[in-house]
Parts: C-alpha cells; sequence; structure tokens
C-alpha cells in the first residue's frame, strides 16, 4: 500500500484562518519541559538505548499491510508519541515517521506537542491529555503551533471560544472525546447533551473529530470492547443528530486496530505496536522492536563457595563463582524487581542477574559463559548475536517478570541513559 501523506489529509489544521498574527506575534509563553537526558556525545558510560529507525519504518509498514483491506477505505494512521515516544525520543522518532507519510501524531501533553513543533515536525498534532493549563498561554500555544486540542467538557468549549473571539482567531477545530467505558476522560452519555449544546452556542469552536479510548482491546475477551463500539456509535448518532458533523472519528489503540476491523473508523492511533512490541501475543508477529539496551561488563570477580553479594546479600554463590558487575541499574530503567530473577545477555548467551539491582550497578552470573571478560557487551533487552548463540530478552518477557506490561518497561528506561538512533 502507498504510505498515506498529509498532503491527502482531509483534517484540516486546527485554524481556518489568522493564523499567522499570532505565529508572528511570538505567542511562546509556555514553558516546555524538556527532558534532559545524557546527550550521546556526552555518554562516557558505557549503557545506551540503541533506538533503530529502520525498524520503526518497518513496523509502520506492517500496520498500513495490516489494515490496507478496511472497507470502504483503510484509516488514517495517527502515531502515539506521547512519554517521548515510549521512551524513544519523540523527535527522532516523529521525524522519521514524517518522512514515512504517517498522516498525524498524537501526544499526551501540550509540552509534548511544542516539543515536537520545535523540533520541526510540520504534519498534525492531535493533543489528547485535554488539559491546557489555567492560563490563556496554553490556549494561545493551541494556535500559534496550529495544534488540535482535545476538548471534553462545555467549559473547555467555552474558554476556546472566548478567547477565539476576543483574538480574532476564527474558527478553530477540536477533537472531542467521548467515554464510552474507560472511565478516564471524556464526556459520558449524561454530559454530551451540554458538551453538543456549547458547541452550538460558541460557533468560534468546530467538532473536527469524534473520539473515543478503548479499555479492554487486548483482553481475552472483545465483548467489553464491542459494547463500547456500539456505546460510541451511539453517541455519534445523537451527536449528528444535533447538527455536528464530526469528519474524523476514532477509538482504536494498537490493540484494536490489530485485532477488531469494526474499530478502525476514520483513524486508528497505534502507540505500542509502532515500537514493534506486540500488544497481545501472535497479533502481529512481523514487528520488530525499536529499542535495544547495552551496556558492558565493566568488573569480574571470582566467588568462592558461600561468598555473598549485593545489597542485603541475598545471592551466595552455590558453586565457585565468575559474576560480572554491569554499570546499568534501577535508575537506569532495570527494575529492582528482577533482582535474582532477570537475566542479561553476553556472547549470545544468558547470564543470570545475581543479588540485588542497585541504582546504578547489577552484577550477572558468568560463571557458564567461558571467555566473558570486561568491555563484553551486556544486553538487557533486546537481542544479541555472539561465539556463544544467539538470545533476545523482550520488554515482554522483562514485563511479565517484573509484574508490569511491556508499555512501563519501555517509558523506564531513564533519561540518564543515552539514545543512539541506527540507520543501518
Ligand atoms: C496511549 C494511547 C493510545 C495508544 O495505545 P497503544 O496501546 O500503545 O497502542 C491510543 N489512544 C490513547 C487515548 C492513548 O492514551
Amino acid at each position: 500500500m502507498a504510505p498515506m501523506h498529509a498532503s491527502a489529509d482531509p483534517v484540516p489544521l486546527a485554524l481556518e484562518r489568522d493564523r499567522t498574527a499570532l505565529a508572528e506575534g511570538g505567542a511562546a509563553a509556555v514553558r516546555v519541559l524538556r527532558p534532559r537526558r545524557a546527550a550521546p556525545a556526552d555518554a562516557v558510560r558505557p549503557t545506551r538505548a540503541e533506538v533503530n529507525l529502520a525498524n520503526l519504518r518497518h513496523n509502520l509498514r506492517v500496520l498500513q499491510r495490516a489494515i490496507a483491506d478496511t472497507t470502504p477505505t483503510p484509516p488514517q494512521i495517527w502515531g502515539v508519541l506521547k512519554a517521548d515516544a515510549y521512551g524513544h525520543g519523540a523527535p527522532a522518532v516523529a521525524r522519521t515517521l514524517e518522512r514515512a507519510g504517517i498522516a498525524g501524531i498524537c501526544v499526551a501533553l501540550l509540552e509534548e506537542a511544542i516539543e515536537l513543533r520545535e523540533a520541526g515536525i510540520r504534519i498534525p498534532i492531535l493533543v489528547m491529555g485535554g488539559y491546557y493549563g489555567p492560563r490563556r498561554d496554553g490556549l494561545e500555544e493551541i494556535v500559534a503551533r496550529q495544534l488540535l486540542p482535545v476538548v471534553y467538557d462545555a467549559a473547555h468549549i467555552e474558554r476556546l471560544a472566548t478567547m477565539a473571539r476576543f483574538e480574532g482567531w476564527g474558527r478553530l477545530g477540536v477533537h472531542v472525546k467521548v467515554d464510552t467505558g474507560m472511565g478516564r476522560l471524556g464526556a459520558g452519555p449524561a454530559e454530551l447533551p451540554e458538551v453538543l449544546s456549547a458547541l452550538a452556542r460558541f460557533p468560534e469552536v468546530r467538532m473536527d473529530g469524534l473520539m473515543t479510548h478503548l479499555a479492554c482491546a487486548d483482553a481475552d475477551d472483545l465483548e467489553d470492547t464491542a459494547d463500547q463500539l456500539a456505546r460510541f456509535a451511539e453517541m455519534e448518532r445523537l451527536t449528528r443528530a444535533a447538527g455536528h458533523s464530526p469528519r474524523v472519528r476514532h477509538a482504536a489503540n494498537s490493540a484494536a486496530l490489530l485485532r477488531m476491523p469494526t474499530s478502525r473508523l476514520d483513524m486508528v492511533r497505534p502507540g505500542v505496536a509502532l515500537f514493534g512490541l506486540e500488544p497481545r501475543a501472535g497479533v502481529a508477529p512481523d514487528l520488530r522492536p525499536v529499542m535495544r539496551v547495552r551496556s558492558e561488563i565493566v568488573a569480574l570477580r571470582t566467588l568462592e563457595v558461600g561468598q555473598r553479594i549485593g545489597y542485603g546479600h541475598t545471592w551466595e554463590a552455590a558453586r565457585r563463582s565468575v559474576v560480572a558487575t554491569v554499570p546499568m541499574g534501577y535508575a537506569d530503567g532495570l527494575s529492582r524487581s528482577l533482582s535474582n530473577r532477570g537475566s542479561a545477555l553476553v556472547r549470545g548467551a544468558r547470564a543470570p542477574i545475581a543479588g540485588a539491582v542497585s541504582m546504578d550497578l547489577t552484577m550477572i552470573d558468568v560463571t557458564d559463559l567461558p571467555g566473558a571478560q570486561v568491555g563484553d557487551e551486556v544486553v538487557f533487552l533486546g537481542t544479541q548475536e555472539g561465539p556463544l548463540g544467539r538470545e533476545a530478552i523482550t520488554a515482554a518477557e522483562i514485563a511479565e517478570l517484573s509484574g508490569t506490561i511491556p508499555w512501563e518497561v519501555l517509558t523506564s528506561i531513564s533519561r540518564r541513559v543515552p539514545r543512539f538512533y541506527r540507520e543501518p
């Protein structure tokens, strides 16, 4: 399938006219919270996250193929790049996807959208969190940066409309979020009439999109998801009956778009699948993980039987052992719950984590890995090939061991770990 280009995008930018005045007036009053991450050039420590941009493009193509047979037309793909693109670094990820022809981007925060505009990203950006701050500068940023705001209550609409009228901004396009069962954000059935009447009263704000979010699209049973979609259809009916005509309707995250064609509607919002993780085992085996986290052995010691190591002395040598120290700890995103449970890869084989993961350092048992030495690469997430074979540690495996989900494994890799972008 041909990639979708922003130019073919039926979703208009947030504003119809008068946008230049603000842009030139430099309304940039909101200070952006930037992740002050270690820059690759400053990295002394060998610990780093490698981000494979070719795999990112591959995953976009996998998703394009997965939806290509949707009738009557395939939906647009808007990539979800919240939380610094799930820890991969939002500017580089957005640039890659923009060049690959993705239709738009979704983020959670206004700050995240501003960071992308400052990085030169020009395709539409939807700000999903619906939070623009108590002052007017948040709304000014929406207009000056040509962002698409999500709104979910009448007060939102009134505030936007009042500003738009006062500032002469023209009509503002918004996406209205409805709650069909997630119970988090969005107008529920009881609030929808109020939102619709606010839109009727304030013609400065126009509903371009109608959206909802699915709570259980990765569950065994898709019955809850079907119920949510039915509620969404009913709310769309009420919306149209009230005289509004949203041009795009969207609901699907990665799991829904892969598993339930009826959820795709006009636009889909994949996050985790773009980064190569299956939201549920088996639904998209062609995806390729984008992030690999690696370090190196910095020290080796031989332990006699009965010697104990690490905080709390939780590991004891049951035999004469060789233990390697690696400069990656829980402050880097290697969960402390992996102490004595997780593993790492050295020379293409597995080495168990020995003792407690500490803040900056972790020990691994390399007794069974002949030839392990200082300087050897150690992989905590991803694939490694070496003289002893080929092995992989997936985010799903780490999530399972540490009692969480793969999404959290990715977003936990901290700002102390520099990201290196690979274009193989
Ligand atoms: C995070 C998020 C998504 C993407 O979810 P994935 O499961 O990562 O695909 C889509 N929509 C909303 C509203 C979200 O918050």
